[in-house]
């Protein structure tokens, strides 16, 4: 019987979503974000999670600067 331990460390949990979020919009404390970036180094997927609500991000900044130059800021009360 051949024992068959090659297996990703298993304490490289994959960071949710939400953390990846809060990675991004620089809310994570140095050392949380500096586990997701060594994390997205190596783990494709999470690379792949963090690109894509890169570009969602931007994404949405950018319709929301659109929308704000279309749109006059509303004026809150008075
Ligand atoms: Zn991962």
């Amino acid at each position: 019987m051949t024992k068959r331990t090659h297996r990703p460390a298993p304490n490289v949990a994959h960071p949710g979503e939400g953390e990846l979020r809060a990675y991004l919009d620089g809310e994570l404390p140095p050392f949380g974000a500096m586990r997701v970036v060594l994390h997205t180094r190596r783990c494709h997927a999470c690379a792949h999670v963090v690109g894509e609500l890169r570009a969602l991000d931007a994404r949405t900044t950018s319709l929301l600067a659109d929308l704000q130059r279309a749109v006059p800021i509303v004026r809150r009360g008075s």
